[in-house]
C-alpha cells in the first residue's frame, strides 16, 4: 500500500511540474555531488554567504540578484573577502535592499569564517571532506556550537544547514515554511520540534518514500513559498490545495 507520505510527496510533486518557475539549484548542487563534483573553498565560501544573507528575511530579492551578489562578492574571491573593508559590503548590500537586521555583525565577521574554512581545509585536506565525514545534524553541531573550534560566527544551525544544502550536502533547512506545514499534515507535535527533530522527521520520510531529504524540502518549502507557490503560506489557500485530504487543520481548510 502508497503510504500517506508518498502521496503527499508526489502529488505536490506532479502539482509542482507544471508551476513555471522554480529555484532547482540545491537539488543540482546535491545531484552534483552525488556525481563526484568536489565544491571548491570559494563555492563554500558563497555557500555561506547566501546562508547568511537569506537570514530573517524573504528569499525573493535575494534569488533575483544572484549575479549581482556573486560581483559585490567579488564572485567569492577569499583573499578579496578577506582583505575588504567590511563596511564596503554592507553598503553595498544595503544600497540594493539586499541586507537584513545582521547584516553589519555578518560582513564584520566573514573574514573570521573564511579562515576558519581555511583552517579546516589546513587540518582536514578539504572542506569537502570534513562536511562528508558525519551526518549533516553533526556537522551543523560542528560550525553552530559555541564550545566548538570551528563555530562560524553569525551561523547558528539552521543557517548552517542551509550552508550544506548549498554545496549539494543532502539535508533541509528547518525554516518557518517547513515547520509550519509539517505540523499542518499532523508530521510534528510539540513533543518533536526542535530543529533537530525537525531534520530527524526528514529523513525518516526519506527512509519511508525513498526520496531525498533536499527533495522533500524543496517540494514543502516551494508549495509554502509566498515567492513560489504561496498555497500553504502564512495565510493559507486551502481552497487550492492538493494535500488537503491530508492536512490535520480542518478547521482552517475551507
Ligand atoms: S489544506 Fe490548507 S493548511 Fe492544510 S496543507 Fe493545504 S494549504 Fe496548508
Amino acid at each position: 500500500m502508497v503510504n500517506k507520505y508518498s502521496q503527499i510527496l508526489y502529488t505536490l510533486s506532479e502539482f509542482l511540474k507544471d508551476y513555471p518557475k522554480l529555484d532547482i539549484s540545491i537539488l543540482e548542487a546535491v545531484e552534483a555531488r552525488k556525481n563526484g563534483k568536489h565544491f571548491s573553498i570559494e563555492e563554500h565560501i558563497k555557500g555561506m554567504i547566501f546562508s547568511l544573507l537569506s537570514n530573517q528575511r524573504d528569499w525573493g530579492a535575494i534569488y533575483e540578484n544572484k549575479k549581482v551578489i556573486e560581483q559585490i562578492f567579488f564572485n567569492f574571491d577569499k583573499d578579496q573577502l578577506k582583505n575588504i573593508d567590511y563596511t564596503y559590503l554592507v553598503n553595498a548590500l544595503k544600497s540594493r535592499k539586499l541586507a537584513n537586521r545582521s547584516i553589519n555583525a555578518q560582513m564584520q565577521n566573514l573574514k573570521y569564517n573564511i579562515e576558519v574554512f581555511e583552517q579546516i581545509e589546513k587540518e582536514y585536506r578539504s572542506l569537502d571532506y570534513f562536511i562528508t565525514a558525519l551526518k549533516p545534524t553533526a556537522v551543523a553541531v560542528l560550525f553552530a556550537s559555541k564550545e566548538s573550534p570551528y563555530k562560524l560566527k553569525q551561523m547558528k544551525f539552521a543557517l548552517v544547514l542551509e550552508y550544506l544544502r548549498n554545496v549539494g550536502i543532502d539535508t533541509a533547512k528547518p525554516d518557518v515554511h517547513i515547520v509550519r506545514i509539517l505540523k499542518r499534515l499532523g508530521l510534528l507535535n510539540k513533543s518533536n520540534n526542535e530543529e533537530k527533530q525537525i531534520i530527524n522527521v526528514l529523513e525518516k520520510i526519506s527512509l519511508e518514500t525513498g526520496i531525498s531529504v533536499s527533495k522533500i524540502d524543496f517540494l514543502l518549502w516551494h508549495y509554502c513559498s509566498e515567492k513560489f507557490c504561496n498555497i500553504c503560506s502564512a495565510n493559507p489557500k486551502c481552497s487550492q490545495c492538493v494535500i488537503k485530504e491530508f492536512c490535520n487543520k480542518e478547521e482552517i481548510c475551507l
